[in-house]
């Protein structure tokens, strides 16, 4: 293997520039050529790529989003868009791939592998941490600073008006932002999609937060996660059930994606990165790298893609409970 490519996919996370510095480095530290493509998938379809030494990625460790942008393509999902990927490749001379992103981007990165017989390995780098494989994906640690800094503002402003807050954190299917910020932030009531509370326990959690001497509350609710409701939907719901509380949603949204990665981000996306070229250099393909008992390690793509993600700790659900009471 001569010359390395590497690409951020899907969307964007705190730490997919230090993975990328990592894997630029460890190519050139073994003396391998290093192509940076622009704009995931897309921009292999649109031949957008350039050469990356040591120095092209200095500065960027602490810089959140992604210097290779990021992007969906539909172009790639069709096999005459991969085809022509693969020619760019071919014409850049570049012999294997290095692919950062989620699960969806690691199917794209396989679909390449089987049509062409083209080498790449997976870097996980979601805020979700929905990825099996993995304790933790690039992005995660950061996500939850960001997240638990918010509904410790949140909670002075509850605390002075006496208010029940509803705060929505992303996740998608999975519940891993909304239980560790929810508990790292003490939060009262935590709302997962892996398990489902109803609307009844709800109200009779917050009763007895109420009687208990509490006098402002948090809900962190996974977003599409609201009991089967919008936040709005559930927040006004609760309203009308108790009213007297005074009930507020804030939704955190975007805001959850950005930021300087935390140094756990940082030292997490450089070990990736360099695990992933050395794995290249030794024969490795199809491999997604991840961290399992902190140690550094590979399994396939294919577990991590069929995979239904990573999931959460009941231990943790049991500890909220416990600590929220
Ligand atoms: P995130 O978890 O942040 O959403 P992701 O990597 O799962 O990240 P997706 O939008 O699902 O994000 O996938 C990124 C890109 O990977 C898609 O835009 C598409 O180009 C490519 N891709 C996804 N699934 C497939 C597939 N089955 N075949 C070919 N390409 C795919």
């Amino acid at each position: 293997i001569k010359n390395i490519a590497v690409l951020t996919s899907g969307g964007d996370a705190p730490g997919m520039n230090a993975a990328i510095r990592a894997v630029v480095r460890a190519c050139a530290y073994y003396n391998v050529k290093c192509t940076g493509i622009y704009r995931g998938y897309q921009g292999m379809i649109e031949n957008d790529m350039v050469e990356m030494g040591p120095r092209t990625v200095k500065n960027i460790v602490n810089r959140g989003g992604t210097i290779l942008k990021s992007a969906r393509s539909t172009d790639f999902r069709t096999p005459e868009g991969r085809k022509q990927a693969y020619e760019n490749l071919l014409a850049n001379e570049v012999d294997a791939l290095v692919v950062i992103g989620g699960d969806g981007s690691f199917k794209g990165g396989l679909a390449l592998t089987k049509e062409f017989n083209f080498p790449i390995i997976g870097i996980p780098g979601t805020i979700d941490n929905d990825i099996a494989g993995t304790s933790h994906t690039i992005g995660f640690d950061s996500a939850l600073n960001t997240v638990v800094d918010a509904i410790d503002k949140i909670r002075d402003t509850a605390n002075s008006h006496n208010r029940l807050f509803f705060v929505e954190v992303m996740g998608r299917d999975a519940g891993h932002i909304a239980l560790n910020a929810g508990i790292g932030a003490g939060a009262e009531e935590i709302l997962i999609p892996e398990e489902n509370i109803g609307f009844e326990k709800l109200i009779d959690s917050l009763e007895r937060s109420r009687n208990s001497g509490k006098s402002s509350s948090i809900v962190v609710v996974t977003e599409g996660d609201s009991i089967g409701k919008t936040v709005f939907e559930l927040g006004e719901q609760v309203k009308n059930t108790m009213p007297n509380y005074d009930v507020r949603v804030s939704v955190l949204g975007h805001l959850q994606r950005g930021g300087s990665p935390s140094c756990f981000d940082r030292v997490l996306a450089s070990r990736f990165g360099v695990k992933a070229v050395e794995s290249l250099l030794a024969g490795e393909h199809s491999m997604m790298v991840g961290l399992l008992n902190d140690k550094v390690v590979l399994s396939p793509i294919e577990k991590a893609v069929k995979s239904a993600g990573n999931g959460v700790d009941e231990e943790l659900i049991r500890i909220s409970d416990i600590v929220s009471i």
